[in-house]
């Protein structure tokens, strides 16, 4: 196939032929590479940001980025700042030259796929405290591992200078604390959520599941079948509490699995308006104005995280729950 290349700049992909029919993207390693491909490219950019070992829902986000943008861009980089002690950072899966032909057939332009010190020249002070939306749920479980997204985020928004950035509803919370943070920065970009790719089973595809035994991933269809089920209530018009009590009796009944919190968010400002024990809720004056606001019915989102095994998994659906009586 033909090499990727970006026309007076120098740079060529690494190509390997694959059939002929598509090509991969330039692949740039150091800010310099990078900088001399984006100098290169004219007309509006759409980025995607990812820590590789790419999937079905990765590459959903980049068809979507070809379509609104001249040029995709997309970041292959496991970012330390937002991994704790601990944590699987030393073990998430490193795949480059899979993802690699992987975007070659949804036709990505340019991959920056820098190595720590690229993307942190050194050692960085200045850190982003994204505020309250950041420290519920994902916030609660991993404190610091927000800030860290928000701040290779906002880094690469400031090199790659998108029109738009594409983001999964897989991880709807991120999602919500980039638009907060980019909206309180003005980082000048318009934001894109993509809905959840799934595999056949149900289960959302992660770059994790492969940490899952045959037996675990049957386990964990119990995830997506949790949130169907919250959801079908919601529609019937469960409350708030039920929905969320519907998603943990199928987790329960499915046995082995962890629950980390079952919730039920507000879809526009994450407010937390029902989990389950030991999950914050938001203040009571603020759980108020979000459902007073939102008159016919309101748009929620209906999230789960939890251990299968030793892996932990997050998934999550949208709802409109119903007006109710009294509320
Ligand atoms: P990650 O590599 O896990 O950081 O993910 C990179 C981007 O892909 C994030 O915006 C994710 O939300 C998105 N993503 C990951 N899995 C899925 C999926 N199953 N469906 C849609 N988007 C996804």
């Amino acid at each position: 196939m033909a090499e990727g290349t970006l026309s007076g700049v120098g740079l060529r992909g690494e190509g390997q032929h694959n059939g002929g029919m598509t090509q991969r993207p330039v692949l740039t390693r150091t800010r310099d590479e990078f900088a001399r491909a984006l100098a290169a490219l004219h007309g509006r950019r759409a980025l995607v940001m990812t820590m590789g070992a790419l999937h079905a829902g990765h590459l959903e986000l980049v068809k979507r980025a070809k379509e609104a943008g001249d040029h995709v861009v997309v970041t292959i980089f496991v970012n330390p700042t937002q991994f704790a002690p601990g944590e699987d950072f030393n073990a998430y899966p490193r795949t480059l030259e899979a993802d690699m032909d992987a975007l070659a057939t949804v036709g990505a332009d340019l991959v920056w796929a820098p190595a720590p010190e690229d993307a942190y020249p050194e050692p960085i002070d200045v850190s982003i405290d994204p505020g309250p939306i950041a420290k519920v749920l994902e916030g609660a479980s991993r404190p610091t591992h927000f800030a860290g997204v928000a701040l290779i985020c906002t880094k690469v928004m400031g090199l790659v200078r998108p029109d738009v950035a594409f983001f999964g509803e897989k991880d709807a919370q991120q999602l919500a604390v980039l638009r907060h943070v980019f909206a309180q920065l003005d980082v000048p970009v318009k934001v894109e959520g993509v809905p959840i790719v799934r595999d056949e089973d149900g289960v959302a595809l992660s770059s994790r599941n492969r940490y899952l035994s045959e037996e675990e991933r049957i386990r964990a269809r119990s995830l997506s079948a949790g949130l169907r089920a919250g959801a079908e209530a919601g529609a019937k018009g469960a409350s708030a509490d039920e929905a969320v009590a519907a998603v943990v009796e199928v987790l329960e009944d499915a046995g082995g699995i962890d629950i980390d919190y079952v919730a039920l968010v507000d879809e526009g400002t994450f407010t937390v308006l029902a989990a389950t024990a030991g999950v914050a809720l938001g203040a009571e004056e603020e759980r108020a104005r979000v459902t007073g606001a939102a008159g016919g019915g309101r748009s929620a989102r209906l999230l789960v995280a939890a251990r299968v095994g030793t892996t932990r998994l997050i998934d999550n659906t949208a709802l409109v729950l119903k007006e109710r009586a009294g509320e």
